[in-house]
């Protein structure tokens, strides 16, 4: 999965206000931005497999320290320790909203990778596999990002129309990796992929910001 993801952070926000926008698009994506530096320096391995699935061609072969349960257990654990220590005077369910983002990613990825997730290590994999089935898995990206986004701006967020245009956006760059031609190597979908992470959090950050007149009041 990938701008889905997302529809959690927006998600949190309704839950807890507190927590930045962009710390939330890092925590959904933390597997998968420990995933591309684990590729680009061989740690973790990916080859690309035109036909491997139906809506695109990555063969996840190996990914024990990122995308195993028990990895993602631990990420949380070390996401909810990393924000007590960073924003020591946030409540602990802070903290716990940031963890329980970064699981969710293990879970979503659930439902669309391939068997290519392990419970533990580089055994037993597991993948609902709705990735063969583009359309249904295109359409869970945009209802998740967008259901998320609908939460969000519920909690009366700033800069409604420039977020929607983002979302679309997202979900623009979601169909050219969906529809559009395979990456050139598994190096190159890595470094893309942490691109577009590093791209999309920033951009939520400038949009969070408050505006001027309602930052004075
Ligand atoms: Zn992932």
């Amino acid at each position: 999965m990938f701008v889905g993801h997302y529809g959690v952070s927006f998600a949190a926000k309704k839950i807890d206000a507190s927590v930045p926008l962009w710390v939330l698009f890092v925590a959904v994506q933390l597997l998968d931005v420990a995933w591309a530096p684990c590729v680009l320096l061989g740690i973790e391995r990916v080859r690309i497999v035109p036909g491997i699935t139906a809506s695109n061609p990555l063969d996840l072969y190996y990914m024990p320290y990122t995308h195993s349960l028990v990895a993602a257990v631990l990420w949380s654990a070390g996401a909810f320790v990393l924000y007590r220590v960073a924003v020591p005077r946030s409540p602990k369910a802070a903290a716990l909203l940031v963890a329980a983002a970064v699981f969710s990613h293990w879970l979503l990825d659930l439902v669309v990778h391939r068997p290519d997730l392990p419970l533990y290590d580089d055994a037993v994999k597991v993948g609902l596999g709705l990735w063969n089935l583009p359309v249904l898995a295109f359409g869970l990206e945009a209802v998740l990002l967008f259901g998320g986004m609908w939460l969000y701006f519920r909690t009366g967020a700033a800069r409604r129309t420039a977020t929607a245009a983002f979302c679309l956006i997202m979900l623009a760059v979601q169909a050219s990796v969906f529809f559009g031609p395979p990456p050139a190597s598994d190096k190159a979908a890595a470094a893309t992929a942490l691109g577009g992470y590093v791209v999309f959090a920033a951009v939520i950050g400038l949009l969070e910001r408050r505006p001027r007149s309602a930052a004075a009041a």
